[in-house]
């Protein structure tokens, strides 16, 4: 990966520590490139089907409850050296932090998606904006509509 575009910054990166991720399922939608791909997904976006691998399917349970889910996954296509970027291909400069592109030290996504329908193993929802096959890290409740379970901490 050497083509950056101008006034982009990249480091050299150490070999990353290894963090031993589960990869708990796979996300399918419309997208082979990355061209085709929203930038941000869209509450009218198409429906995306979410395959949840076993053993973790249990952890599914209740998740029916929920309108709304935050998914969080792997953009395993994206480099991981820039520190500083162009995403206009102009003379504006962002820090990766400052922004939401895909190419970042560790490649996480998340969107929150409309909960459409599950089935099994399945989650069917709307709202993505990840390719094809990509890696899929956590499941939660949408934050604002989640009640703590537990009772308030002391
Ligand atoms: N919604 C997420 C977020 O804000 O954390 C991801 C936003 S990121 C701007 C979405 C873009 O990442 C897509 O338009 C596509 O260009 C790129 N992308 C999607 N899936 C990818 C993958 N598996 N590997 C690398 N890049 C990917």
């Amino acid at each position: 990966m050497t083509d950056i575009r101008p006034h982009e910054i990249r480091v050299p990166v150490p070999n990353p520590d290894d963090a031993r991720l589960y990869f708990i399922g796979r996300i399918h939608t419309p997208w082979t490139d990355r061209k085709d791909c929203p930038r941000q997904g869209k509450p009218d976006g198409p429906e995306c089907r979410v395959e949840i691998f076993e053993p973790w399917v249990p952890a599914l349970k209740g998740i029916e409850d929920y309108e709304r889910i935050e998914l969080l996954y792997w953009l395993d296509r994206a480099r991981r050296d820039l520190v500083v970027q162009n995403p206009g291909h102009s003379d504006s400069t962002f820090g990766t932090f400052a922004l939401r592109s895909p190419v970042r030290p560790n490649p996480i996504g998340t969107s929150l998606v409309t909960l459409v329908a599950v089935d099994g193993p399945i989650l069917t929802v709307r709202g993505l904006d990840c390719l094809d096959g990509t890696a899929l890290v956590d499941v939660k409740p949408d934050r604002c509509a989640f009640t703590p379970k537990a009772p308030p901490k002391p």
